[in-house]
C-alpha cells in the first residue's frame, strides 16, 4: 500500500510556508507503517520570522477590545464544531488512536476555547475604595507579549489548545512548536483560528525539533514559554528558559498509580484499569500505569483485568469497524516499549499477557504492539520506575492501605492517580494525603475540566503553575496593583515618611 506525500508547512504571519529550513523528517501514518507526510525542522530565521510577526501583531492585539477577542474565540469554537471530524482524522491518522479517542481529544481542546470565550470576566481585577483619605487601589492583569507553546505527539490537538486559546484571550500573541510526529493537526487549528477573524501573526507555528525549540528560548523577544513533554526535555526547557529570564510552565511525564481497596467493585475497577491502562495504547500522561491492589484483592483482580484485555478490539485507528486500539506513534516507540516488556520478564515480573507479536491483517507493516500485562512487579525494577508510555500495565501488590500509600508518594513522579473504594473515610484520607496534583475517587482519568486547571506535582511539573483554567491565566498576564489619588487642591505639603493609610 502506497500513500500519497503530504508536504507539510509552518504557519507565519497568517500563511502557510516552506520556511528557510532546508532539514525535514519523514512522518507516518502508524497503522501502514507508511510516510504519508514530510515536515521541515524549523531554523532559527524560521523562529525568528515567527517571533518577528507575533510581537509585531502584539501591538495592536492587546488593545483588541475583551468583546473583540471573546466574539473570535465565539467563532472559533464553532468552526472547531463543524470540523471536529477533519481535525480527528488528521490526529488518527498521524498518531494511531482510534477515531473515537481523537474525537475525544478535540472535545477537551474544544472545551479550554468554551472557557477562553469568557475572558470579559477572568480578567476582571479587584477594586478597593478609600484605602486611604480620596485614595483608591485596584489590580488588572495585563498580557505578557509573545509566548511560545511547545507540544508532545500523544496529543496533537488538545495539547496546543491548553495553552494558545487562554494566552490568545488574555491578549498574548502565540508561536507554537508542535510535535514533528504528528504535525497536520497544527495546520488545520492555524486555518480555523483565521477563518474565525483572528489577526494575522496573533497565531503562528513553526515545526520542528530541538533546534527550533532552542531558538525560542534564547528568544528576547519571547516572554513566556509553556511546555509539555517528558520529563528530562520538562526540565532542561524549565532551566533553560528560566536562565533566560522567561516565566516557564514545564509538564513532564508520569507514571500514574491506580490503588483498589478490597472494600472495591472488582468489576468497576477492572472496567477502569483496563480503559486507563490501554486507552490511546498508553500513550497518555494521564494513562494508569500501574495498579496496586491491596490485600487479597488482586486475585480477583487480575483475572477480571486479563478477560477484559482478551476481548479488546486492536486495529487501524480510522477502520470502519470501531477500534478500542491503535497502533504505537513510531517503529522505534514500539521497539522501544516492546523492550520494557523483555526486560520485565527479566526482571522476574509475571507476564500474564504477552502483546508482542501481534500481527493485524491487511496492516504488515503497521507499528503494533498488543495489551501487555504484569502481576508482581517490585518498586525496585526498571518497568515500574521508567515511564514506559504504551500499553503496559504493572501489578504491583500492596498489604494495607498505608503500604500502598507509600508506593504512589514514594515515586518521582506525580501526575494523576486514583483510588478504587466504596470507603468514604479511606478515599478522603488519600486525597489530602497523596502527593500527585489530579486525584480521582473511582474516578482512573482525573482529567480536570476546562474551569479548573491541570497539572501534577514532583517530577511531573516544573514550574509553579499549572496549564489552562484560572491557573493559565494567571500564567498568561502579569498582575499589577494601582494607587489613585485625585489632588485635593487643599492638601499640600512635602512627606518623606513611608507611605501609609490616614
Ligand atoms: P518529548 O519530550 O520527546 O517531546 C516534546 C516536545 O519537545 C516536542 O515538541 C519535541 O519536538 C520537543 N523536544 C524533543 N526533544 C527535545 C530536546 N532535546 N530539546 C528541545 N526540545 C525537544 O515528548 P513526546 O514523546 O512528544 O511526548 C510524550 C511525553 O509527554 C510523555 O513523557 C508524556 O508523559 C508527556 N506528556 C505529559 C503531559 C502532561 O500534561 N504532564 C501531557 C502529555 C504528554
Amino acid at each position: 500500500m502506497t500513500e500519497s506525500i503530504t508536504e507539510i508547512t509552518h504557519w507565519i504571519d497568517g500563511a502557510a510556508t516552506a520556511g528557510q529550513a532546508t532539514d525535514t523528517a519523514e512522518v507516518y501514518n502508524p497503522a501502514t507503517g507508511q510516510v504519508t507526510g514530510s515536515v521541515p525542522l524549523g531554523s532559527p530565521d524560521d523562529v525568528d520570522a515567527a517571533v518577528a510577526s507575533a510581537r509585531a501583531a502584539f501591538a495592536e492585539w492587546r488593545e483588541a477590545s475583551l468583546s473583540q477577542r471573546s466574539s473570535i474565540m465565539f467563532k472559533f469554537r464553532e468552526l472547531l464544531d463543524a470540523n471536529r471530524e477533519e481535525l480527528a482524522r488528521a490526529i488518527s491518522s498521524e498518531h494511531g488512536k482510534v477515531f473515537a479517542d481523537a474525537l475525544g481529544e478535540v472535545q477537551r481542546g474544544i472545551e479550554v476555547v468554551e472557557y477562553a470565550c469568557g475572558v470579559p470576566s477572568l480578567l476582571k481585577g479587584e477594586i478597593t475604595p478609600d484605602v486611604s483619605s480620596a485614595v483608591d487601589a485596584y489590580s488588572m492583569r495585563q498580557p505578557l507579549g509573545v509566548v511560545a507553546g511547545i507540544t508532545p505527539f500523544n496529543f496533537p490537538v488538545m495539547v496546543p489548545m491548553w495553552m494558545f486559546p487562554m494566552a490568545i484571550a488574555c491578549g498574548n500573541t502565540f508561536v507554537l512548536k508542535p510535535s514533528e510526529k504528528d504535525p497536520s493537526g497544527s495546520l488545520i487549528l492555524a486555518r480555523l483560528l483565521a477563518e474565525a477573524g483572528l489577526p494575522d501573526g496573533v497565531f503562528n507555528v513553526v515545526q520542528g525539533d530541538a533546534v527550533a525549540v532552542n531558538a525560542l528560548l534564547d528568544h528576547p523577544d519571547v516572554a513566556a514559554v509553556s511546555f509539555v513533554g517528558s520529563t528530562p526535555i520538562a526540565r532542561a526547557i524549565h532551566q533553560r528558559a528560566s536562565a533566560n529570564g522567561k516565566r516557564v510552565q514545564a509538564l513532564g511525564g508520569a507514571k500514574n498509580h491506580m490503588i483498589v481497596l478490597p472494600d472495591a467493585d472488582v468489576d468497576q475497577a477492572a472496567d477502569a484499569a483496563v480503559s486507563a491502562g490501554y486507552g490511546s495504547a498508553g500513550e497518555r500522561c494521564m494513562a494508569i500505569s500501574v495498579v496496586v491492589p491491596v490485600g487479597d484483592v488482586g486475585d480477583r483482580l487480575v483475572p477480571a483485568i486479563t478477560e477484559r484485555i482478551n476481548a479488546l478490539a486492536i486495529g487501524p485507528g480510522l477502520s470502519e469497524e470501531p477500534m478500542d486500539m491503535g497502533a504505537l506513534v513510531t517503529e522505534a516507540h514500539r521497539e522501544r516499549v516492546s523492550s520494557y516488556v523483555d526486560l520485565g520478564v527479566g526482571e522476574g515480573a509475571d507476564l500474564v499477557v504477552d502483546g508482542r507479536g501481534l500481527e493485524i491483517d491487511g496492516y504488515p507493516d503497521g507499528f503494533w504492539l498488543g495489551p501487555c500485562l504484569f502481576d508482581r512487579v517490585t518498586t525496585g525494577m526498571k518497568i515500574y520506575e521508567d515511564e514506559i508510555f504504551g500499553p503496559v500495565l504493572s501489578i504491583v501488590r500492596a498489604d494495607t492501605y498505608d503500604d500502598a500509600l507509600e508506593v504512589v508518594n514514594g515515586n518521582p513522579y506525580g501526575n494523576g492517580t486514583a483510588i478504587f473504594t466504596n470507603d468514604g473515610g479511606a478515599a478522603r484520607a488519600f486525597q489530602r494525603d497523596v502527593t500527585a496534583g489530579m486525584v480521582g475517587v473511582n474516578v482512573p482519568i482525573p482529567v480536570p475540566m476546562a474551569y479548573h486547571s491541570f497539572g501534577g506535582w514532583k517530577d511531573s511539573l516544573f514550574g509553579d503553575t499549572h496549564i489552562y483554567g484560572p491557573e493559565g491565566v494567571a500564567f498568561y498576564t502579569a498582575y499589577k496593583a494601582i494607587t489613585v489619588r485625585w489632588p485635593d487642591p487643599h492638601e499640600r505639603g512635602v512627606d518623606l515618611g513611608f507611605p501609609l493609610a490616614t
